[in-house]
């Protein structure tokens, strides 16, 4: 009795110790499995916020900071290089506060580091086409700006961003601009009904189909987003935002709006802030694939991509804590059964796809005129804002000067500072 007991036991042991042994060599077979993938296929990655962190940290004093260890960061070249991340989506982003006040200013500032960052690093490349990006072997720069309040609802702005080497913008942050709605309902500036993108904002919409410039339409309210997919000429993108069905928050994303991505032909690429993952309980490497699994699902491995949102948020989950760790999704995407074809699609494939289509539009409109366009001037009415008017009909000099109220900065500020720190910017 005892010696068959004993005997019991021995099998047990040996089977559990197979099962280990086999779970630890299947784990690191998908692991080389990963990296080899992602060796052929860098991560092209739809969003980070280093420079937003290099302003906050380091007062963008590029000079002060080594970019290959960056302390209390994400995101640096080192950690890049270790993630396999083949093209960064860089956010130039400044706070909605600024918005009718020295936005452009900022944001032209925020430009300013990243191009200094990427064409002084000699790991990093400045990328302004799909072929470049494509064709690079370092770690290729995307600039972004992410707000429209940041062209401060002027086309000559959008155009100018794009000659800096801007190649997307999202149409808003968390602020409702005077063309285009938010998801968020932090702000109360140019609240509207039922005119989620205006005139002045499918102007904008057009234009960047005419520069060439991908519209982004993460932090837009599902209106807005609905409105530009209709009025958009090329595929549009989701830079950094997850599925709604999952996780019920206004940042993500709903089937229907996800439907009609699928007939723009544009992409979705998965945010991975562990409150846009998970609403309630512990976010993890599994639940940010719970979200690629609905993505394919509902839309085909073909729509999918990804925009870690690294120094966007705080909070991320266990096991994708920085830049460095994007191995272990794909890893995990593996073990579910993605194939090797699908994931190269949704690592670089499937951006490369939609930048040279808005590079295809931008070449058939190539005959149309820079747009003239201007926002009605009730429309974009604020203290700040000059009126210039021919001698006779001015004011004084010719410029309406108005005093251009800064009261509220600073409440406004607080604002800011606390949605930071919450996360809630991302
Ligand atoms: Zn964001």
């Amino acid at each position: 009795m005892l010696f068959s007991r004993s005997v019991g036991g021995c099998v047990l042991l040996s089977f559990l110790l197979l099962a280990f042994i086999y779970g630890v060599m299947s784990d690191s077979s998908l692991r080389n499995r990963a990296l080899e993938l992602m060796k052929k296929y860098p991560l092209i990655d739809g969003h980070n916020d280093l420079a937003l962190r290099l302003r906050i940290l380091h007062n963008n004093q590029l000079s002060k900071v080594n970019l290959h260890t960056i302390k209390d960061v994400a995101t640096d070249i080192n950690r890049l290089i270790a993630g396999h991340v083949g093209g960064e989506m860089f956010a130039a982003y400044v706070m909605c506060t600024a918005q009718g006040k020295d936005a452009v200013r900022l944001t032209l500032e925020q430009i300013d580091l990243l191009r200094r960052m990427c064409t002084e690093s000699p790991e990093m490349e400045l990328i302004t086409t799909a072929e470049g990006l494509n064709n690079t072997k370092r770690i290729g720069c995307l600039l972004s700006v992410e707000g429209g309040h940041s062209i401060d609802s002027s086309l000559p702005t959008l155009r100018m961003l794009y000659q800096l080497g801007v190649r997307s913008m999202a149409l808003t942050h968390s602020c409702n601009t005077p063309w285009a709605e938010s998801s968020s309902k932090y702000y109360l500036d140019y609240r509207r009904e039922n005119n989620s993108l205006t005139e002045f904002g499918k102007a904008v919409v057009s234009e960047m189909n005419r520069l060439g410039m991908i519209i982004d339409l993460s932090h837009s309210s599902w209106a807005t987003a609905k409105a530009t997919m209709d009025h958009s000429r090329a595929p549009v993108i989701f830079s950094h935002s997850s599925a709604y069905k999952i996780c019920n928050h206004t940042r993500n994303v709903p089937d229907d709006l996800l439907l009609q991505l699928k007939k723009n032909k544009g992409l979705i690429m998965v945010n991975f802030h562990d409150k846009f993952i998970v609403c309630h309980g512990q976010a993890s490497v599994s639940t940010v694939a719970d979200h690629f699994d609905h993505f394919r699902h509902v839309v085909g491995a073909e729509m999918i991509g990804i925009g870690g949102d690294f120094d966007g948020a705080v909070g991320f989950p266990q096991g994708l804590e920085d830049v460095s760790h994007y191995p272990a999704l794909i890893q995990e995407l593996l073990r579910r059964g993605w194939t090797e074809e699908e994931l190269a699609a949704v690592l670089r494939l499937n951006f490369i796809r939609v930048f040279k289509e808005v590079e295809k539009v931008r070449d058939s409109l190539r005959d149309t005129p820079p747009s003239e366009v201007e926002i009605p001037f009730a429309e974009a009415n604020n203290s700040c804002r000059l009126i210039l008017r021919p001698p006779g009909i001015a004011t004084v000099g010719g410029v309406h000067a108005r005093n251009c109220q800064r009261g509220l900065v600073t409440v406004n500020a607080l604002i800011w500072t606390i949605l930071l720190v919450c996360g809630s910017l991302s």
